[in-house]
């Protein structure tokens, strides 16, 4: 087991409904020993690709993705959910049905932070069915920008997205892959990768 799949197995605690909670670490509660272990990684994996910008989505993303930013020495910028739609023009929109919220929400990015001159990297806590990182990607698109990798820090391996994103051709790298987990006993069982 990696770093993290140690922390996941100690700290995890499986929800009904597919949900696993990771917030007394990860995205309520934060180890920042953990952040940093987390964002050399992400460094170590992409240090081949030319990447100008991190990119994510509020909120759950944004701590994990400065982490990434800084071993980078890039700036950082996250999508944010609105509920107005009066801000076409200057900003690129995205619609992201939320996983967790069961609700739709349009996430927007400001057209001064993402232009086609940019080399992005893809960040985010989960990923379950893929349509965050796809309203992601959708914006990049909208950008010009291109899009040199996804990192996920833990991708459920039983829901869809990780099979649609590496089937539209993308690098998506995540650091745990969870294949089952059973609300019943606690246990959660990781991929080996
Ligand atoms: P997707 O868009 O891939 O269906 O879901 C990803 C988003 O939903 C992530 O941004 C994450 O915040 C949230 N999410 C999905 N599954 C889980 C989960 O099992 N636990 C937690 N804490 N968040 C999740």
């Amino acid at each position: 087991m990696n770093f993290l799949e140690k922390r996941i197995a100690k700290d995890g605690i499986v929800k009904p409904g597919n949900v696993l909670k990771v917030d007394s670490f990860l995205n309520h509660q934060m180890d920042i020993a953990l952040m940093e272990e987390i964002g050399r990684e992400f460094h170590r994996r992409f240090a081949d690709q030319p990447i100008t910008k991190v990119l994510t989505i509020e909120a759950s993303g944004i701590g994990i993705a400065c982490f990434v930013a800084k071993e980078f020495g890039v700036p950082m910028v996250f999508a944010k959910k609105s509920k107005s739609i009066n801000i076409e023009g200057e900003m690129y929109i995205a619609e992201v049905e939320s996983f967790t919220h069961k609700n739709k929400n349009q996430i927007i990015v400001s057209k001064k932070f993402l232009g086609s001159e940019d080399h992005l990297l893809i960040i985010d806590d989960f990923l379950a069915n893929g349509c965050a990182l796809q309203g992601l990607i959708s914006i990049a698109e909208e950008a010009g920008a291109s899009v040199e990798g996804l990192g996920i820090v833990i991708e459920k391996g039983f829901q869809i997205g990780g099979r649609v994103i590496r089937n539209l051709g993308y690098r998506l790298e995540s650091l745990a892959i969870v294949d089952a987990m059973d609300p019943e006993t606690g246990t959660i069982t990781f991929r080996e990768q």
